[in-house]
């Protein structure tokens, strides 16, 4: 076992409000709790609107001052000082991430040169920030774009993948020369505070980034109405990504929304089912399931549906479930007693809703796993693509089995959801693959792979899954304005 991070040796945490760590102006404060443990990690300031407009000004205040005199190769720099730090604090981000939310070490440790290289890719893109010259019928006038930053953005995080979260909202904000007030998810605000300050030391000017901890209620809704506020970039649920909707039309702000999904998994006859059917389970319950491109639909041709569920069944029972500290662990608890309750609901629900349980189906309460909100890996079979259990994201270690017959027929149950985030495709037949692809409707579409992730590839959803996307040469465009230029030259 790992021990707990010096961060936490003061567990009372204050936020970062204009370059200095303030507690809430109301006093108030919250606790985050292990979920592994139902231990309180730290105590944190329950901010509220006044706070919010506090980080408001001072990122109106930097956005103006300091970070305007910051030139391309300047924002470059900080970027790259930044990368370098996230990885040299690689081991305490990942130890807070697993304190926090609960995911297993061996998870939060993964995706270090991932997470390093997106940083490293916006800070590339702090260099590439051009207009177009355009050949008008205008005589004696030139024309061209500028492209500008969007002034100050509002970033609101879930609580799912903490560090992904901060690296895919603060990186293309300072690339583009934006600020930022980031308000991260209540279960998780250790590594948005423990990032800030390495923001801070990378060399960001006071106000550049400020977090304010807290309510969705109170300080998301503030932030997200906020008259002084010009772009919002969401991850979150739908439901909430509605609100979000509803409270940027004061000012009419720019959004970018990344919010849930039910991905379908689909495995053709021919695919190579030594790799399709383990694949399917793990697109399930890593991360106990709470991964927003989860591929929880899995759809599977008659002619293997058997063996592909006795394939997900072995996987589910070989996954060593505890505590997150644990090096062992491959699934750790779920993020809170909130998130038990409702992943224990629906349960109880792919029951009545006559889906067959193959395995899981229940909550975890061997020994020390009584202390923690543990869920077995579930796999339901013969699920009813219109049933609740396939329709909705639950967010927890939940696979819906669902057989089909032809290709046509593959792509009308994929399509038929509310989302359209992610979509995996496991066949041999390379015709088969692009057209499937092409039939689709989802953000990403993986062939023969599932949940691949590249700094240089956009991130992104369709329908309920949100719009604008992470990562990507098309995530920068979200931060940044375009002006015409015209210049008469007679
Ligand atoms: P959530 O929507 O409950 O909360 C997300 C954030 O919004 C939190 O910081 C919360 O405090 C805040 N919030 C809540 N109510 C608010 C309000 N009225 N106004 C403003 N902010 C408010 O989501 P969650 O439970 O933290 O995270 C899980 C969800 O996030 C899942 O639906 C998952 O699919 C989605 N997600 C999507 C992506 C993606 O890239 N598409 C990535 C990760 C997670």
């Amino acid at each position: 076992m790992i021990s707990p991070h010096p961060f936490l040796a003061n567990p009372a945490k204050q936020m970062l409000i204009g370059g200095e760590w303030v507690d809430a102006l109301s006093g108030a404060t919250f606790e985050t709790l292990n979920p592994a443990t139902g231990a309180v990690l730290a105590t944190l300031p329950a901010g509220g609107a006044d706070d919010v407009d506090l980080a408001v000004a001072d990122a109106r205040r930097a956005f103006e001052g300091p970070w305007r005199k910051f030139l391309p190769a300047d924002r470059q720099r900080v970027l790259l000082k930044l990368a370098e730090l996230v990885e040299q604090h690689w081991e305490d981000i990942a130890l807070l991430d697993t304190l926090d939310m609960g995911a297993p070490i061996r998870h939060t440790r993964g995706p270090r040169d991932l997470l390093v290289g997106l940083l490293r890719y916006y800070a590339a893109q702090a260099l590439s920030l051009d207009g177009r010259t355009i050949q008008t019928s205008i005589p004696d006038t030139f024309a061209c774009t500028i492209k500008e930053p969007v002034g100050v953005v509002g970033a609101i995080i879930p609580w799912n993948g903490p560090l992904w979260a901060c690296v895919w909202k603060v990186g293309p904000a300072l690339a583009a020369g934006c600020t930022m007030v980031l308000k991260p998810a209540e279960e998780a605000s250790l590594t948005p505070l423990l990032f800030a300050d390495l923001v801070l030391q990378a060399g960001a000017p006071p106000g550049v980034l400020n977090v304010v901890t807290g309510s969705g209620a109170a300080a998301g809704q503030a932030l997200a109405a906020h008259m002084g506020v010009d772009k919002v970039s969401f991850t979150g649920s739908h439901l909430t990504g509605r609100k979000i909707v509803q409270a940027s039309a004061g000012n009419l702000k720019r959004l970018t929304l990344e919010l849930g999904g039910k991905s379908p998994n689909i495995i053709f006859a021919d695919a190579d089912l030594s790799v399709a059917g383990p694949t399917a389970a793990r697109a399930v319950f890593a991360n106990a399931g709470q991964i927003c491109s989860a591929g929880t639909r899995v759809l599977v041709q008659r002619p293997v549906y058997d063996a592909v569920l006795e394939a997900m069944t072995e996987v589910a029972g070989s996954i060593r479930i505890g505590d997150g500290l644990n090096p062992a662990t491959e699934m750790g608890p779920v993020v809170s007693a909130n998130q038990l309750q409702r992943i224990s609901g629906y349960l109880d629900l792919g029951r009545s809703e006559g889906a067959r349980l193959v395995c899981g189906g229940a909550r975890l309460t061997e020994g020390v796993l009584a202390q923690g909100y543990f869920v077995a890996p579930t796999v339901f079979a013969d699920v009813d693509n219109t049933s609740q259990l396939a329709r909705e994201e639950i967010f927890g270690p939940v696979a819906s089995v669902i057989p089909f017959d032809t290709e046509e027929e593959a792509v009308r149950l994929a399509n038929d959801s509310e989302f359209g985030l992610g979509a995996g495709v496991w066949t041999r037949d390379v015709g088969r693959a692009h057209r499937m692809a092409r039939g689709l409707v989802s953000g990403s579409v993986w062939v023969n792979c599932y949940n691949a992730l590249d700094p240089a590839a956009p991130f992104g959803g369709r329908k309920m899954s949100g719009y604008g996307h992470e990562g990507g040469a098309e995530q920068l465009d979200d931060y940044l304005a375009v002006k015409a230029l015209y210049v008469n030259m007679g």
